[in-house]
């Protein structure tokens, strides 16, 4: 046939068949199916993978069949779900994925040329989108409870109140288990995880099908409800939540009781973007935990508000240490016998430039809750020991210490530092602890108390009987003096409950040879009724209120050689 060509045209024309043959070997091996249809939509060429793919007899793989015979075959294969990915900007290349009724899904990306024709790929990309979709819930759901994430919440609020723009209303109730830490700590993580999970599922039943339930981390849940009738139904929902989280939780045969606070937002009023939303959630959830929690509450602005204040309280005391604004204040404590001044108390006084005096109640609690009561506490340890050194030798300092500190601060050096600098002998200064010390951490907190006793470090239990008054801790380490809480004394002259209180714990100080102060003695009277129960050491207005450094010496002076207080002289 090539007879009359010239044989280098031949050998030409014998490459090029040999290239067309390699061509077609490396077509029928791709992965991907493949096709070239030209200008007017006839099919060029077709590899058998792509009659594979869309289960096409061999006759339509033939060079010439028109496209719509094709399309004509394949029709009624793909589902609704098939959609168009999009066109590459850079190549020109449409994207399309389709989704088969026999669950496949089939990607298609199709170039034309610029004479018309076309050439597709076609692969099977239903491994690819199966195992993407588990990565995406994985990632947007819990594996514990199966719940959304925060993600998948955020989502819903936006969806909601994009709606709520064109005139609906939705809630997001925000909750927090009551008892979960202790379940946690004192059970084990199996018994904490399972405590989730049911409170998951039962989550899941208070609920309509319309509503979001999602877990935002450790014991947060929150739920989102969807535009129905507020606030009516989300009271109706919370009520449901909260009695059906009352009901004990079954680990091992023991009934556990969780119980839960929720707080609840409702878009749009409360806040027009999902982050406010959740804040003003979270701010009522505050609110409902601090009204005594197995309860509910609404947002209110003023929340806003007395978090706004918190926010600049906060700021202003973390200057106030460099700006100088801490003071001491000295009360001095009075040894019944003999009636003379044993001991000053150092009471933290904060002057605020604008505010004035802010009471210790106000601020050691934001101190705490922020850590700054560490570097405070130091300072106050520096500063009491160094003005302890200008009083007489037989006179104690006592330095009040938070749980704060005691839990994750540096005490034992922050002391041994204060005593070396000022040079005050450690059987001067005393550490004044409240109940709540002992209650974390009780070894820990054990081993520092004894580490101060081992300098010489006197240790007092103060406000002894407001908080948990376990005589066990009382046991647990050798107090040098129990502090009697002066609410006890305010009471003792009319409420024999309180008098009986005072006695008990005098007994017990003496039998423990522990020395007992009472605290707050306004009166005469009150005086006559703690000592004739035995106390050893008083503390009250009725000697002297908190006063500055300057003043102690003078006051060590007057109160001395049993001098009787202002009160007494006038009764
Ligand atoms: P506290 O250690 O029990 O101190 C005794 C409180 O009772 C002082 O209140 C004192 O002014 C007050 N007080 C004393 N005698 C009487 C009285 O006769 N009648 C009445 N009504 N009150 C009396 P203050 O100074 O407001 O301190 C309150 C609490 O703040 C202290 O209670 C203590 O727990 C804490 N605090 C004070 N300074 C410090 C400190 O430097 N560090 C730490 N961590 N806490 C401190
Ligand atoms: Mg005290
Ligand atoms: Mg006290």
């Amino acid at each position: 046939m090539h007879r009359d060509l010239p044989p280098q045209e031949l050998l030409r024309l014998a490459s090029l068949e040999r290239e067309n043959a390699l061509l077609r070997a490396a077509l029928e091996r791709l992965p991907q199916g493949m096709c070239m249809f030209d200008a007017a939509d006839r099919l060029l060429l077709a590899n058998r993978r792509y009659l594979e793919l869309w289960q096409l007899p061999p006759e339509l793989g033939r060079p010439g069949t028109p496209f719509s015979a094709i399309r004509a075959a394949t029709r009624g294969q793909e589902t609704a779900a098939s959609r168009e990915r999009g066109q590459d900007a850079g190549t020109g290349t449409r994207l399309r994925e389709w989704a088969m009724d026999d669950g496949r899904t089939i990607e298609v990306a199709v170039s034309r040329e610029a004479d018309g024709s076309c050439v597709a790929l076609h692969e099977d990309v239903t491994e690819q989108r199966r195992a993407h979709s588990h990565i995406e819930h994985q990632a947007r759901h819990d594996p514990l409870t199966g719940l959304p994430h925060r993600a998948a919440l955020v989502e819903e609020l936006q969806r909601q109140l994009a709606r709520g723009a064109r005139g609906g209303e939705a809630a997001l109730l925000c909750l927090d288990l009551d008892r979960f830490k202790p379940v946690n700590d004192s059970l084990g993580h199996a018994a904490g995880d399972e405590v989730l999970r049911v409170v998951a599922a039962r989550l899941r039943q208070c609920v309509r099908q319309s509503d979001l339930v999602a877990r935002l981390g450790g014991d947060e849940f929150a739920v989102v409800q969807a535009g129905v009738d507020q606030p009516v139904a989300s009271t109706a929902l919370a009520r449901r939540i909260v009695a059906a989280l009352a009901q004990p939780i079954d680990i091992d045969g023991h009934p556990v009781h969780i119980g839960s606070s929720i707080g609840i937002a409702v878009a749009p009023f409360d806040g027009a973007d999902p982050d406010r939303l959740l804040r003003s959630a979270d701010l009522a959830l505050y609110r409902a935990k601090e009204d005594g929690r197995g309860t509910f509450r609404y947002f209110e602005p003023e929340m806003d508000a007395r978090v706004q204040a918190r926010r600049g309280l906060e700021a202003d005391l973390r200057r106030a240490l460099d700006a100088g604004e801490f003071e001491l204040a000295y009360q001095p404590q009075v040894a019944l016998d003999g009636r003379r001044v044993s001991g000053v108390e150092a009471l933290l006084r904060w002057r605020h430039p604008a505010r004035g005096g802010v009471s210790p109640a106000d601020f050691i609690p934001l101190a705490e809750e922020t850590g700054l009561i560490v570097p405070i506490g130091r300072w106050v340890l520096q500063r009491a020991c160094a003005d302890a050194c200008a009083w007489p030798a037989d006179v104690r300092v006592a330095v009040n210490v938070s749980a704060v500190q005691l839990r994750r601060g540096s005490l034992l050096q922050d002391v041994e530092a204060a005593l070396a600098d000022s040079g005050l002998p450690p059987q001067r200064l005393e550490i004044e602890i409240t109940e709540s010390a002992m209650l974390h951490d009780t070894q820990g907190v054990i081993g520092t108390l004894a580490a101060l006793r081992a300098l010489g470090v006197q240790v007092a239990m103060d406000d002894f009987g407001t908080g948990y008054s376990s005589l066990s801790y009382l046991r647990s380490f050798p107090f040098d003096r129990i502090k009697i809480d002066r609410s006890f004394v305010a009471d003792a002259a009319h409420d024999p409950e309180a008098l009986s209180i005072i006695r008990a714990v005098t007994g017990l100080g003496r039998s423990l040879r522990m020395a007992t102060t009472v605290e707050g003695v306004e009166t005469a009277e009150q005086l006559r009724i703690v000592s004739a129960e035995g106390c050893s050491e008083v503390q009250g207005y009725l000697f002297s209120k908190p006063r500055p450094a300057a003043e102690v010496p003078g006051l060590i002076e007057r109160l001395a050689g049993g001098a009787p207080p202002a009160e007494e002289r006038r009764a």
